[in-house]
């Protein structure tokens, strides 16, 4: 990578833009020169464009013909490290650079000028009339503790128009000043040290540390079950990083856990970490964005996509729930979280601590493999102790129809609630039901649009197809056959079960917790807290409940199908199934009161049920292991999946024929296709879609292969080819 190079005035630069071109533009360096890596406008057509001055310009034309550099934007210069970084994820993700560049400027007004301008806070007073918009205004300002809005952040954050904030302003119950654009986020004081540590924990911290003092590029994998204060242990890295002057950024898999995660920091080091995820506002992003680059942000909260942001010394990444779904990109650039902070991590000579209570194999077999080193919290901090787990043998069981709670179930529950503890109840899925059938003819909602049966939503009153989105009415009607009233739900989603608990336990105070079901991340955010005061004694949950919640109060958790995720052919679907029920289970007795996990199965002798009831997580990675290095699929082969999609099936068909036919680059590797065949959902939002896999061995250097293979063709008319590396999803 090197040192970057100056241009002085007028040399020639290439210039690298967000434009999707598939080349390099060669302009004039500005009057003054420039350094490579500088964020430039450049003039492009009638428009000017943003760009980074990649390296030296095309020679061998007419200079005077050259435009120039129009401006030198006043951020900090891209670093070698971080071109060299989306150099890197654009090779390995087969994805144009110009379109790495995007998600490495999704911050808007990078082009503005620094400046000041009017933002608005919380004033003194309290206005006499209240009225429903001057509420939201308030209650946004406050949530927010303090921080400032844009006038158009605050209207659209509270749903009112401006002139409602305006009307606040001239009541003096809102502030309006004059401040600069960005200003550094607050120092956080890393000497005041943690909670003190158990024996087991101050050992694992230890060796954290110590891999942050080395200065050099390493990833651990923090293995420890939940609530054996993987966060508290992990906290003490970033302390020493902080300590070491320089940046940290903790990826979490949701939003929702960021709250709590915050206020851990500001406990501990005095301050907010900056925060970068979709809620946070434009402005706010804006300003981390310059604040990463010019080393103002010490310490960085966020989602996946705060991996890309320009920081000057990043010294070490922290992925927390490594083994969650979401890390991976599923559109756009398609990337691991996980995988590209190792990658990112390499090249500026950081750390990584990748945190799970049930890593992801890939982890563990790196692990394994000596490539990461392992470190693990065997018990629970305090007196808490894991969760008793038990199935219940669904098949002897007596349950009517349209019923999901077994009498074994239902006992225990009541059980819980004389003792005035919390039982969850888990199903993943959402909405009422996930089928709806005609009694009539047998016909099945679908959607319009997808390979796709719609699931009733009674809370919206409206059919969803959670492949696109699309919503209707339930009609009244049968589509088909056009009888009427015989449509029936079949199957339960959370709100159908909400239904019978509501029926079996009419004195429960009852919260159902299914992301649907919030109209923003604060509403969830208060409900969370309100559980974890007691504010309910029933919860039921769909995955979301799974992820690092603390409810001290709970101590039953029942999973109400927990064969749901085994049905599926996905190669990961023991591996998910086995994290998710730990995981959930994991929720039970977090405080003084033992928890118990009831699982509620027609195959208790299923392998993979089995070893989540014996616990013994080593032997199910081992059995797992075993499958997967026989099948030679990730993490002992490589896979790479390719959807094709147009506007009929036959198009998308032609065109996955004709790449079938040229495969010959691939088999120059050795690697395999399969396919093409219909993809599972064949058809979403109206395009055909159809699927080709290509497996190869591990060292197989699988990604020139698939870009000569790809390469021969150009997509025609509407079809349009995604190429997926190491695949989380086969949908
Ligand atoms: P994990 O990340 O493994 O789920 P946490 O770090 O969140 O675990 O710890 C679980 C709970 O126990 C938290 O409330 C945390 O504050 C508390 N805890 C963990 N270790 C300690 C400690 N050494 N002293 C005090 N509280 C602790
Ligand atoms: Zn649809």
């Amino acid at each position: 990578m090197g040192e970057p190079v100056f241009f002085e005035t007028h040399a020639r630069v290439a210039v690298l833009t967000t434009q999707p071109l598939d080349r390099l533009l060669t302009y004039r360096a500005p009057e003054g020169g420039c350094w490579q890596g500088a964020f430039v406008e450049v003039p492009l057509g009638p428009r000017k464009v943003l760009g980074v001055v990649w390296g030296p310009g095309e020679t061998g034309f007419d200079a005077s013909k050259l435009r120039g550099v129009s401006r030198v934007l006043d951020v900090a210069p891209m670093r070698m490290e971080m071109a060299g970084f989306l150099a890197r994820v654009g090779d390995y993700t087969l994805t144009p650079m110009p379109q790495m560049l995007r998600l490495a400027t999704r911050a808007p007004g990078l082009t503005d000028p620094p400046s000041m301008r009017k933002v608005y806070r919380l004033g003194d007073s309290v206005p006499d009339r209240m009225t429903g918009a001057r509420e939201k205004v308030l209650a946004v300002l406050e949530d927010f503790g303090g921080l400032a809005f844009t006038l158009g952040e605050l209207a659209e954050q509270a749903g009112v128009t401006s002139s409602v904030i305006k009307g606040l302003v001239k009541l003096g119950a809102v502030r309006e000043e004059e401040s600069p654009r960005d200003l550094p986020y607050p120092a956080l004081d890393a000497q005041v040290p943690g909670k003190p540590l158990t024996a087991a924990q101050a050992a694992a911290a230890a060796r954290l540390v110590e891999g942050v003092r080395s200065g050099a590029y390493g990833t651990t994998l923090l293995r420890g079950v939940t609530g054996s204060g993987k966060t508290e242990v992990y906290m003490e890295a970033v302390a020493e990083t902080l300590r070491r002057g320089r940046q940290a950024l903790v990826l979490l898999p949701e939003i929702a856990l960021t709250a709590e995660f915050i206020s851990r920091v500001e406990a501990r080091f005095g301050a907010r970490p900056a925060e970068w995820h979709s809620g946070v506002s434009m402005t706010e992003r804006r300003r981390l964005w310059r604040m990463a680059g010019e080393g103002a942000a010490p310490l960085v909260v966020g989602a996946r996509s705060a991996l890309y942001l320009p920081y000057r010394d990043l010294g070490l990444v922290v992925v927390d729930e490594e083994h969650d779904q979401s890390y991976k990109q599923e559109d756009g650039v398609l990337y691991s979280a996980r995988d590209m902070a190792v990658m990112r991590a390499s090249l500026c000579d950081a750390r990584v601590i990748l945190a799970s209570a049930t890593p992801s194999l890939e982890s563990w077999a790196n692990a394994e493999a000596g490539k990461y080193e392992r470190v693990d919290l065997a018990a629970r901090f305090g007196p808490a102790v894991l969760p008793e787990l038990r199935a219940i043998d669904m098949r002897d069981e007596d349950l009517p129809a349209n019923r999901w709670i077994s009498p074994t179930l239902e006992a225990h529950v009541r059980d819980r609630m004389a003792k005035g503890e919390q039982a969850l109840l888990f199903l993943n899925r959402r909405g009422y039901a996930p089928v709806t059938i005609c009694r009539a003819c047998g016909h099945q909602i679908g959607c319009d649009h997808c390979d796709a049966r719609m699931v009733e939503h009674r809370f919206l009153k409206r059919l969803v197809c959670h492949q696109c989105g699309e919503t209707k009415p339930m009609p009244e009607a049968c589509p088909s056959c056009e009888a009427e009233g015989k449509l029936a739900p079949v199957g339960p989603g959370v709100e159908r079960l909400a239904e019978e608990v509501t029926e079996r336990f009419p004195e429960a105070r009852l919260a159902v917790l299914s992301s649907d079901l919030f109209a923003s991340a604060r509403a969830l955010k208060e409900q969370i807290g309100l559980i974890a005061m007691g504010g309910a004694d029933i919860i039921i949950g769909t995955q979301m409940v799974a992820k690092g919640h603390n409810f001290p109060l709970l101590t039953l958790v029942g999973v109400i199908d927990a064969d749901l995720g085994l049905q599926g052919s996905d190669l990961r679907a023991a591996e998910k199934t086995f994290q998710l029920i730990r995981q959930v289970a994991g929720r039970a007795g977090r405080a003084e009161k033992p928890g118990l996990a009831l699982l509620q199965t027609f195959q208790p002798e299923h392998p993979v049920i089995r070893a989540i009831l014996s616990g013994d997580e080593e032997g199910f990675w081992r059995a797992e292991a075993d499958e997967r290095r026989a099948a030679g699929v990730p993490p002992y082969g490589r896979l790479a999946g390719v959807v094709v999609s147009a506007g009929s099936a036959e198009a998308a068909f032609d065109l996955a024929n004709a790449l079938a036919r040229s495969d010959q680059p691939l088999r120059d590797v050795g690697a395999q296709l399969f396919g093409p065949a219909p993809a599972p959902i064949a058809r979403i939002r109206g395009r055909h879609r159809v699927r080709l896999l290509v497996k190869a061995d591990k060292g197989t250097p699988l990604q020139p292969a698939l870009r000569a293979w790809v390469g021969q063709f150009t997509p025609k008319g509407d079809a349009r080819l995604s190429v997926d590396i190491d695949p989380q999803s086969f949908y």
